[in-house]
């Protein structure tokens, strides 16, 4: 297994946020965390990353306990995050953005260079030096996965990466799943975009209030009414 998130409690200062979250993620598998705003799929993806550690429970990445470690640590070890606030950089270019990406690969052959990332969304080659500030909301996120992606990772977390993208970037992302899946890349991604997450994940999970409601196929889960109706507003 690659990742194992067992019976995890997270907190806010004082307020109990995520209640037992246990995930399983097989290695190449694209499962996806679907759930209303508000329903706790960042700050699960934050308790992974260690950047808001779970208070009680587990994270093993690779049979190895990686709770409470330091964000950068975890990084390493070949977890890639890409947050839903799209921190780039607006004062660099967005090859310095894509610079700051870079990490000593535990690779030989990194699978990501600077080539493939701009063969892969070549809007990045054509802006390489325009300030990521002055990029639209899709290229921002493009630029963010990017910068990820420089980092080498075999793991990537993806946090709501549609979020209020016009439908053309959104089959930009569609399409980069669709080929990390076929090089056995394993993804955790948080959607609210029921549609995108069906058309792109292997399984499922349902969190809401902070507690894991329901886990699954996709098959199982589009032919779930009930579950859909209750907790997805399909
Ligand atoms: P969204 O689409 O809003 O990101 P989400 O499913 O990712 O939804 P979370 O961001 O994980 O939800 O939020 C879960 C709960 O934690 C919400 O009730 C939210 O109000 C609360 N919360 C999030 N960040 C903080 C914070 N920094 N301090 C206190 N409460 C927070």
């Amino acid at each position: 297994m690659e990742l194992f998130v067992e019976n995890i409690n997270t907190y806010y200062g004082l307020s109990h946020i995520l209640f037992d979250v246990s995930l399983q993620i097989n290695q190449g598998e694209v499962v996806v965390l679907l759930g209303r705003n508000g329903a706790g799929k960042t700050t699960t993806m934050l308790s992974i990353m260690g950047i808001n550690p779970p208070k009680s429970g587990k994270v093993m990445y690779r049979n190895k306990e990686i709770t409470r470690r330091s964000p950068y640590k975890i990084a390493r070890l070949g977890i890639g995050f890409v947050p839903e606030d799209r921190r780039i950089f607006p004062d660099l270019t967005v090859y310095g953005n894509l610079d700051v990406g870079r990490r000593p690969s535990k690779n030989k052959t990194p699978k990501w260079t600077l080539e493939r990332i701009y063969q892969m969304f070549p809007i990045l080659k054509d802006f390489s030096n325009r300030h990521g500030g002055t990029l639209s909301g899709g290229e921002q996120q493009m630029l963010t996965i990017a910068r990820t992606l420089m980092g080498d990772p075999d793991f990537l977390l993806l946090d709501e990466p549609s979020e209020g993208l016009a439908p053309i970037i959104v089959k930009v992302l569609g399409d980069f799943i669709e080929v990390i899946k076929k090089e056995g890349m394993t993804v955790l991604l948080s959607e609210q975009n029921t549609k995108f997450a069906l058309k792109h994940a292997d399984r499922a999970y349902i969190v809401d209030n902070g507690s894991i409601k329901y886990e699954g196929s996709i098959a199982d889960l589009e032919q779930n009414e009930e579950i859909k109706k209750r907790y997805l507003a399909v």
